[in-house]
């Protein structure tokens, strides 16, 4: 079962230096970025919409994200089953 996390409940608005289109980025999606960036080293520079994006993940700390991750798993795994969680 996947559970909804706080995470992806807060986003902002990117807007790309390549083609000024913004886009809404959520915070999962910047912590999901970062652990694709930690697992894989892109062999070639990133291009266009990424080339900004990246730049921005890296100024937002991962370990604090990771935090949130963290207590949010250990908050859910202390939920009683009877308690089924939703996205609002
Ligand atoms: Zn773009």
């Amino acid at each position: 079962m996947v559970h909804p996390h706080p995470l992806a409940h807060v986003q902002f608005k990117h807007r790309c230096n390549a083609c000024g289109d913004a886009y809404a980025v959520t915070l999962y999606d910047v912590l999901q970025e970062k652990r694709i960036q930690r697992e894989w080293r892109s062999p070639r520079p990133p291009r266009g919409c990424h080339a900004n994006f990246d730049s921005l993940v890296s100024e937002i700390p991962a370990e604090l994200l990771d935090d949130v991750d963290r207590a949010w798993q250990r908050l859910i795994a202390h939920l009683p089953p009877e308690i089924d969680l939703q996205s609002v």
